[in-house]
């Protein structure tokens, strides 16, 4: 019955070891599994020919090797941008794209089916929450694309949470994710290189800078109205912007790293040069000693099925950039990737 088996990446190391020793094996042998599954990808039990056939079959008996079933791959015109469309259940899938840019080999990852914050722009949110990804369903998405990579020389270099749903909305299990990619005798995957993007929860924002993490972490802004925001992202209501933005300031202060603004540009909406200077005006108590402890990316809205919203254009995204910096402010422009394949961000709807 697999529904009754533990799924192996929702396991840390020494829940490997308490199994293995509760069989009476030696403890070197939880080193050989986790070595197995963050060093060498292995995908399915009979992949351990280190480990006696015994043991392999309990490794089958007790454990799921994969919650994700990848049913369709999509490559960019470009080739460049590859999504996958993974089934967990039959009614219910994600998404995950990995990006090559120059050397960078960059993943873009969900941390839910779905996602409950409904912000009208996003094809996720349009979907509605289905359910939250467990840890190990957020870690198989990095073994998949480790193991992709592995088979053409080819390693991961960064990893960004940016994918369906809302990681503070689903807190523990992403949280738990990272610690086990970051595991110096695992996958060993340094927290610098990961980033977080969360719609702006207030009290996880708070969690996250008291754990003083060096995950790097990223807020979708899009707004500095009040009104405007709330209507484009419900969550406003309850974490209006003076609160978002002392939450924001706050970890800066106590761990002295930078933080990102999010910011889709929509044509007519939010992406004038007045509403630019708003936000730099908005951002001033990011100055600190005369660097700016915040960045800016802002990116041309990718169309979705239910918001008639329209991209600004390329020329607008460039002078908004260019007021920004006028005022100090570093901002990107990011170029928009894998449209052609429905793989950009706030596309991510599957099923
Ligand atoms: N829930 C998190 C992370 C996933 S969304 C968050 O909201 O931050 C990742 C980013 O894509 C967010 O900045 C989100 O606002 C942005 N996004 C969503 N829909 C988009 C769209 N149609 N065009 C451009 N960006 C979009
Ligand atoms: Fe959820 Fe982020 Fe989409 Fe908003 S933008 S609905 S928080 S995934």
């Amino acid at each position: 019955m697999s529904g009754a088996k533990r799924f192996i990446y929702d396991l840390g190391f020494d829940q490997v070891a308490a199994w293995i020793s509760s069989l009476g094996e030696p403890s070197y042998r939880a080193t050989q599994i986790w070595q197995g599954l963050y060093h060498h990808f292995y995908a399915s039990p009979d992949q351990f020919t280190i480990l006696s056939r015994q043991l392999r079959t309990r490794l089958a008996d007790e454990f799921d090797f994969s919650h994700l079933t990848p049913a369709k791959t999509l490559a960019s015109s470009d080739g460049e941008t590859v999504k996958t469309l993974f089934t967990l259940e039959p009614h219910n899938s994600i998404e995950a794209v990995l990006m090559r840019y120059r050397e960078r080999r960059t993943i873009c990852i969900s941390s839910q089916a779905g996602c409950a914050m409904g912000c009208v722009f996003c094809a996720t949110g349009q979907m509605g929450f289905r359910r939250n990804l467990s840890s190990g369903e957020i870690v198989e998405q990095v073994m998949y694309y480790a193991r992709t990579l592995a088979s053409t020389g080819e390693r991961l270099s960064n990893i960004v949470i940016m994918g369906m749903g809302e990681p503070f909305h689903n807190y523990d299990a992403t949280l738990a994710a990272v610690d086990l990619l970051n595991d110096p005798q695992g996958f060993d995957f340094g927290a610098r290189r990961i980033t977080i993007s969360t719609v702006g929860l207030v009290p996880a924002i708070r969690r996250f800078t008291a754990e003083k993490r060096q995950v790097n972490l990223a807020v979708s802004l899009h707004s500095v109205d009040d009104e405007q925001r709330s209507a484009l992202l419900p969550v406003n209501r309850k974490y209006p912007l003076e609160a978002l933005r002392t939450a924001c300031l706050d970890y800066v202060e106590t761990t002295h790293r930078r933080i990102t603004f999010e910011w889709a540009l929509i044509d007519g909406v939010n992406d004038g040069p007045l509403e630019a200077e708003r936000l730099a005006r908005f951002l001033k108590p990011f100055r600190k000693d005369h660097a700016s402890m915040c960045h800016v990316n802002v990116i041309p809205l990718n169309p979705t099925g239910k918001y008639a919203g329209k991209a600004t254009t390329k020329k607008k995204a460039y002078q908004f950039q260019a007021v920004l910096e006028e005022h100090g402010v570093p901002c990107t422009v990011r170029v928009r990737r894998g449209i052609d394949i429905q793989a950009g961000c706030g596309q991510l709807a599957a099923g």
